[in-house]
């Protein structure tokens, strides 16, 4: 077993740590502030090509692994995660449409997407049915001709209304309405396509520049061609989907929680108390000491679950455990951060206080914490039930 990154890994993970320090980190607060899409920025993760790390060089990416995606995320996180989460979103879509969608689709939409000149969303939530998948309503009806209608509304969808916002790939229900035993299949939906519109954005406690709007499809009709993967067979599409965007916001919180950790240490060495810094004291040591320990235990679980991706393991049980051990680490640690900052760290301007509020959704969205533990267990052999 070989803990090390590869020259290779460890030089692209620093070199995207000098970009996120120097361009991204500098802006997160205002862009918090500011509560809008950083367009420019994302414009230069995509000439930096680190939007295109896990593609194929055939479709124009740079033909590297998850993994490397992964450590490229969490170094933007560590700099912003509103913005580490809106690339990861557009990954996640994009390497869903590589996996399963039609060689037109990839040849039209996917350049735009992995050079990021464009953005994409995938929109599986509604207003009323988050985790329970199967409780989705949005429809899917064959009007002939090759053609469906999608009627429908989806909540909570990431990166589906900036002004670079190119689709979203969009899960309905297109059994007959008297079948038990509910199918669904995904379609790719253009921005533009009548019928699809993007609500207000929401006012949100934290990711405040990252876009997220509710979506509606009012008798939006497309092609058979928009069908991504096998019609009827789009559940398990989007599940594979939300799986890579799993591992993708571990790695988001991972980058969170190293951030929380050097902002806590800077703090310690600076910070004067009864005659000297903080960081003497032995609480205060302990606190930053078991939050190392929390960074690191996140980090081998999050690399771990890529690698294994990586490797074609099929390893639910690994991505599981990333995703609830580093998301509720990126929370435990912020707020450790915050206790070692004090009375300033309740301040809006100190850097942890924003983590806490960006993270909070980690936990929650793509599979919540609940969900994550449920499936572990599962995967430890119990009789699980979701109902
Ligand atoms: C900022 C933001 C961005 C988002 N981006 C996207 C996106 O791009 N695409 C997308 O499709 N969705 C997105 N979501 C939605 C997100 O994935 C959902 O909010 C999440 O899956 C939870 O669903 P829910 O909100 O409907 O909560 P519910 O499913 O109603 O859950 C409510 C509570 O019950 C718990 N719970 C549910 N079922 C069980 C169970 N069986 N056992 C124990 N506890 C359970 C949950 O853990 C949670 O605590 C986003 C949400 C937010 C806030």
């Amino acid at each position: 077993m070989n803990f090390d990154l590869t020259p290779d890994q460890a030089a692209l993970k620093e070199r995207v740590h000098a970009f996120a320090q120097a361009e991204v980190a500098p802006r997160a607060e205002q862009l918090d502030r500011d509560a809008v899409f950083p367009t420019d920025l994302f414009h230069k993760l995509g000439d930096l090509g680190i939007l295109s790390i896990p593609f194929p060089e055939e479709l124009g990416g740079m033909g590297l692994g998850v993994f490397e995606a992964v450590l490229a995320i969490e170094e933007i996180a560590r700099a912003d995660q509103s913005l580490a989460v809106s690339a990861m979103v557009s990954m996640a879509t994009g390497l869903t449409v590589a996996r399963f969608g039609t060689e037109e689709q990839k040849r039209t939409w996917l350049p735009d997407i992995i050079s990021g000149r464009r953005i994409c969303s995938i929109a599986g939530t509604e207003p009323d049915a988050g985790s329970d998948t199967a409780g989705f309503k949005t429809r899917a009806t064959p009007i002939g001709n090759g053609l469906w209608t999608l009627t429908g509304e989806k909540a909570f969808i990431t990166n589906a209304g900036t002004d670079i916002s190119s689709f979203a790939i969009i899960l309905a229900v297109s059994s007959p309405r008297d079948v038990q035993d509910k199918k669904f299949t995904l379609f790719l939906v253009p921005n533009g396509t009548k019928g699809y519109s993007q609500g207000e954005k929401y006012r949100k406690m934290g990711w405040r520049s990252s876009d997220t709007r509710p979506l509606y499809l009012d008798d939006c009709q497309l092609p058979e061609t928009a069908i991504v993967g096998k019609p009827q067979g789009g559940r398990w599409v989007l599940h594979k989907g939300y799986q890579a965007a799993r591992l993708f916001l571990a790695a988001c919180s991972l980058g969170l929680a190293q951030a929380s950790l050097d902002h806590a240490i800077a703090y310690a060495k600076q910070r004067q108390a009864f005659g000297g810094p903080i960081g003497r004291l032995q609480l205060i040591q302990e606190l930053i000491a078991k939050m190392a320990l929390k960074v690191d235990s996140a980090r081998l679980v999050t690399y771990r679950a890529a690698w294994g991706v990586d490797a074609g393991k099929d390893d639910m049980m690994a991505l599981s455990m990333a995703k609830l051990h580093a998301t509720e680490t990126g929370s435990e640690v912020a707020n450790m951060a915050i206790q070692v900052h004090g009375g300033w760290g309740f301040m809006d301007d100190c850097p942890p206080s924003r983590y806490l509020r960006d993270n909070r959704i980690c936990t929650i969205g793509d599979g919540s914490s609940q969900i994550q533990t449920l499936l572990i267990a599962r995967e430890c052999g119990l009789d699980v039930t979701f109902r």
